[in-house]
């Protein structure tokens, strides 16, 4: 399947998303719900395993869109019964950019004591040295996703119970993952030792979902209970909700990027709407960045809640200077080289009226490559602005993320090879600013800012300071930050 537009590239990109539903009547409808709610994490392709007591297990596995694919009634029937979990999923692992039907989750594994279904957020750390030592004593892998580790290592426990053999099955496994699988009778919930990745747990009639955000349980009508806590499994049956901590307990790092960029802003994170986590974060940007301007201008959509921010701080009007076609993504979903070339404007339109003869500030989420930057910026102007002001809702993307998140190899990140003001040069802006750590750790509710000891959340992405070693890509080359840097 080819990347959806060309300007995609300059994002990262949302990993997966995970969603499962037990004791509701053909939950597999539920899940498709909440895949839908999901999508924004991941585009490229999605799948649904159920359970029935009749028919038993039963999966579909397709690429492209939940609307387009498990909306029909045809479909639907296939995967019955009171049990079904799903997964929407962004290769960040495995044929990255050329899935194949097999590297689609949820997998599926057949055990002395029933089968079980695996749906895995996030991204294992050491998948490689795992799938070497788990092929050498004879695993046969069907795809080249690191998720089927788990699956394998499962096999290989002596577990009596198939959430024993999970459980000892991600002890072995670093890294990040929010799991949600199922056995013929339970929903099961797992969150990393360290809680990278989100994942909620919520409750529908007599039933309960686990969900990736909590957006994908109002869509279902489900009430948002908890997060999972990191390093817990929720054993989930007819009886209710079990909980335990299998992992070493460890200070949490879930990833901040989540608050700026991946989750839905009517999800809620940490007790708190993303929405206002980043309206908080353009107020800080404000604070720490302030500029004489016209107007406040968001990229949209993801630097809305923030350019509102901005604005409420600093007084200057907020406008929507840039309309985004919110069609585009169906009608060109394979470009050719000629609608390619039109880029960003495919998406993205300046309100000419607004702008001309202004003095603008863009705020946007992130810059990853800066290409988009680039060409957003020749629109401005092209519409007749006086002055471009860049405020971004983060702080420089410098380090790949190893995580579960797809970003561009070091070298192509653009703050990793220039300094702010060679960025603004680069990019040819009156000026370019990011918000500090410190200032988008007070924005996410930590009032003292980065405890530089122990960082209360992972931020590897911007700090270069890895939560778990990234031992794969050490393995393939990869140079972590030194003392000096
Ligand atoms: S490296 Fe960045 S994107 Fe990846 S988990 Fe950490 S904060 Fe999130």
């Amino acid at each position: 399947m080819p990347p959806a537009h060309p300007f995609d590239d300059d994002k990262l990109r949302e990993e997966c998303g995970v969603f499962g539903v037990v004791g509701v009547q053909d939950a597999a409808n539920f899940v498709a719900l909440g895949l839908h709610a999901l999508q924004h994490r991941g585009q490229e392709a999605g799948g649904i395993v159920s359970h029935d007591p009749v028919e038993g297990f039963n999966s579909v596995r397709r690429f492209g869109y939940v609307r387009d694919n498990f909306t029909s009634q045809d479909v639907m029937a296939t995967v019955p019964g009171p049990l079904a979990i799903g997964h929407v999923r962004y290769s960040t692992a495995g044929s990255k950019g050329q899935t194949a039907i097999r590297d689609v989750q949820p997998f599926f594994g057949e055990f002395a004591m029933g089968g079980a279904a695996i749906a895995h957020n996030g991204n294992i750390t050491n998948a490689n040295a795992l799938r070497r030592e788990l092929i050498e004593r004879g695993s046969i892998f069907q795809s080249s996703s690191d998720s089927e580790c788990i699956i394998h290592l499962m096999a290989r426990s002596m577990g009596r119970s198939i959430p024993d053999r999970m459980e000892e099955a991600l002890r072995k496994v670093e890294g990040a993952f929010s799991v949600v699988a199922m056995t013929r009778t339970k929903l099961i919930g797992v969150r990393d030792p360290l809680g990278v990745r989100p994942l909620v747990l919520g409750k529908i009639g007599d039933g309960y979902a686990l969900s990736s955000e909590t957006c994908a349980l109002d869509i279902i009508g489900a009430e948002f209970i908890r997060e999972i806590e990191p390093g817990e499994m929720v054993v989930i049956n007819d009886k209710g909700v079990e909980s335990h901590f299998p992992f070493r307990r460890q200070p949490s790092k879930f990833c901040i990027f989540e608050h700026v960029y991946f989750s839905r802003p009517d999800s809620i994170l940490g007790g708190r709407s993303v929405y206002e986590t980043r309206e908080a974060i353009g107020r800080e940007l404000a604070k720490e960045n302030p500029i004489e301007a016209d107007l406040v201008c968001p990229v949209p959509d993801s630097g809305t809640p923030a350019a509102i921010g901005y604005s409420l701080e600093s007084g200057i009007p907020y406008a929507m200077g840039i309309i985004r076609n919110q069609y585009m993504g169906r009608t060109f979903i394979e470009p050719t080289e000629q609608i390619r070339n039109m880029g960003v404007r495919l998406k993205l339109n300046v309100n000419r009226a607004l702008i001309q003869g202004k003095r603008v500030i863009l705020v946007d989420d992130s810059v990853v490559r800066g290409t988009t930057s680039r060409k957003i910026k020749e629109m401005i102007l092209d519409a007749g602005a006086k002055e471009v002001h860049f405020r971004i809702a983060s702080p420089p993307t410098a380090w790949p993320c190893f995580y579960g998140v797809d970003t561009p190899d070091r070298d192509k990140l653009l703050a990793a090879t220039m300094t702010e003001d060679q960025m603004a040069e680069h990019l040819a802006v009156d000026s370019l600013k990011f918000i500090s750590l410190d200032g988008l750790y007070r924005a996410v509710g930590e009032p003292s800012g980065r405890d530089k000891g122990c960082p209360q959340y992972c931020d590897a992405c911007f700090s270069g300071e890895y939560p778990v070693t990234p031992s794969d890509m050490i393995e393939r080359g990869f140079e972590m930050k030194t003392a000096a840097e």
